[in-house]
């Protein structure tokens, strides 16, 4: 099938001559083994990077990156290039049969630098983050494929094959990016329990060229004319692909439906005879919801969907992956050098595994409503996009996919104070809002970087910038134009946080809310930033 992508083949790395050791080895550089060895990279770790392949992942993958993706990898330096080759959306539409049901605005609020999705091949994203990690000094090793492991209250020792011959790798931390089909996980006889679905779906990469009929927005029919019976969806991704999903039914025979010849029919009765596309690549999916008991298992720690898989319905996998490599780069990084004591990395299950819960739970039920069991369930969807068509209240429960949010780590151990109520809560996502330094615009996130940081809602205050532990630095954000501040020109920090004059809230380096404190002193702020370190978990 012809490309639009020029896929890059990287040297495969040399074999070591003895057995070696290492503090961190990431098992697997795809989008979430990369992320988190930048990110690791950037707090100063050494990372080696196995992957038993030589390039970046190829065919129909993750197209769909969300904000919060757009805000970690612009953390990460990357953000530029997402926004400047992705394609911008934010606008749904639904279709039942032949008319428009209604359609939906994801992130109707300004004052935002990233949107709430860029659209971008998965290999665009894998390419960038193999530079980023080259110019981080992270250690590449292509085509070193792991095959045993051996893990013990020290780390782990992997035997890794090369083209060459192979060797032993002992690694003090062992972090499982390795896939949907993860070798750790079945070496290490973990359970990976939930849900398969019985629906198979044909993914077509198509490349159109010229002027076509449909916008850049996420369509999703119900039973339209051209695929009765099932459901469609369509997005649009640069270099003139779009992406057509097609519900097949789970007695359709994958190899005949990967045919040419029964693709091209499909996808000229959905653009019309008069439309010409190219197919760029085809592949027959079925989808998964589950996850693993645990994340951590001792010094092995499993991120991405080597730790739990969601059908691609709200594009949660690769984006809730990102947001695990976001969530254990810091504290990795602060019990390797000592700032924070090992009990931290226990508050990655504490956090990620409800984000997965989350997603797994959001994710089966837009399976269920897309692939409705039995004759009850198709009559009840039916009825409520009839419904929706109509009325704004049945809306809610068509669900053609909830698209990723972050989550919010509501019961975090690490949460501290909360002195006020609206806004950012201890747990959530720092939001982004405009702000004006020295009089140019800017954004409140660029601000936060990854470090620990004192969001102060007032003018530069010297005393307490003496209160601050060590360790954290402040930001002072003002409504008022004030030398050394960020101004809160349109007011949407103040808004968004809801904070009182003098407040302050705790950000960590992964730009999560730890704690509000209304009077910020040296004694509040030690101790939002000892519970934050996981200095309380088991104490
Ligand atoms: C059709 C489709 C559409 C999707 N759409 C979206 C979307 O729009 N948005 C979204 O967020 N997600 C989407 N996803 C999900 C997303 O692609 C995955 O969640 C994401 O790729 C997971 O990244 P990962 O790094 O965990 O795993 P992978 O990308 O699978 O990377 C695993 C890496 O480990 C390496 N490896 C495996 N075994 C070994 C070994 N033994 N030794 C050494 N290396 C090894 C592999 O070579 C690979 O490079 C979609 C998935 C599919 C299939």
């Amino acid at each position: 099938m012809p490309s639009t992508y020029a896929q890059p083949r990287y040297p495969a790395a040399p074999t070591p001559a003895a057995p070696e050791r290492r503090p961190v080895v990431v098992a697997g550089a795809g989008l979430v083994g990369l992320t988190l060895a930048l990110d690791l990279a950037r707090h100063g770790v050494p990372v080696v990077v196995l992957d038993e392949d030589d390039t970046v992942s190829f065919g129909s993958r993750a197209i769909c990156f969300a904000k919060r993706t757009l805000e970690i990898q612009a953390r990460l330096g990357l953000g530029a290039r997402f926004l400047a080759k992705g394609i911008t959306w934010k606008t749904g539409r639904v279709f039942h049969g032949d008319r428009e049901a209604y359609a939906f605005d994801l992130l109707p609020e300004e004052g935002h630098e990233h949107p709430a999705f860029v659209n971008l091949q998965q290999y665009y994203a894998e390419e960038w983050l193999v530079q980023a990690c080259i110019d981080a000094g992270v250690e590449l090793r292509w085509k070193h494929k792991i095959t045993r492991i051996l893990a013990d209250d020290a780390g782990a020792t992997v035997i890794v094959d090369t083209p060459d011959g192979g060797y032993a790798l002992h690694a003090d931390w062992l972090l499982a990016c390795d896939g949907a089909r993860s070798f750790i996980r079945e070496s290490l006889g973990l359970p990976f329990t939930g849900q398969v679905f019985r629906d198979r779906f044909l993914i077509a990469d198509v490349v159109i060229k010229g002027d076509v009929a449909f916008p850049t927005e996420r369509w999703f029919w119900f039973d339209p004319p051209f695929h009765p019976g099932q459901s469609v969806l369509l997005h649009k991704q640069p270099d003139d692909v779009w992406r057509i999903d097609f519900q097949l039914g789970w007695e359709a025979d994958p190899e005949e439906e990967k045919r040419p010849e029964k693709v091209i029919p499909r996808v000229r009765a959905m653009l019309g005879a008069d439309v010409p596309f190219e197919l760029e690549w085809v592949s027959v999916y079925t989808f998964r919801c589950r996850r693993l008991e645990r994340f951590r298992h001792g010094r092995v720690i499993f991120a991405g969907d080597a730790a739990h898989q969601v059908s691609p319905f709200g594009a949660r996998g690769g984006n809730s992956g990102v947001q695990d490599a976001d969530n254990l780069a810091w504290k990795l990084a602060f019990v390797l050098d000592g700032r924070a004591p090992e009990t931290l990395l226990d508050s990655y299950d504490a956090e990620r595994i409800p984000a997965a819960d989350e997603n797994i739970l959001h994710s089966t039920r837009s399976t269920d409503f897309i692939t409705p069991k039995g004759d009850a369930a198709r009559a009840y969807r039916d009825a409520v996009l009839e419904l929706a068509a109509r009325h704004g209240f049945a809306r809610p429960l068509v669900n053609s996919g909830r698209l990723s949010r972050p989550s919010t780590y509501t019961a975090s151990p690490l949460n501290g104070a909360d002195d006020w109520q609206g806004g950012a809560a201890p747990g959530a996502p720092a939001p982004d809002a405009p702000v004006l330094l020295d009089g140019r615009p800017d954004w409140l996130l660029r601000h936060l970087g990854d470090g620990f940081r004192a969001l102060v809602f007032g003018p530069p205050d010297a005393a307490l910038v003496a209160a601050l532990p060590q360790g954290v630095a402040a930001v002072f954000v003002t409504d008022v134009e004030t030398p050394g501040a960020l101004w809160d020109h349109a007011g949407l920090v103040a808004a968004r946080f809801a904070a009182p004059r003098g407040g302050a809230v705790l950000v960590r380096p992964d730009q999560h809310v730890a704690a509000r404190l209304a009077t910020p002193d040296a004694a509040s702020l030690r101790a939002a930033l000892d519970r934050a370190l996981g200095r309380e978990i088991g104490a």
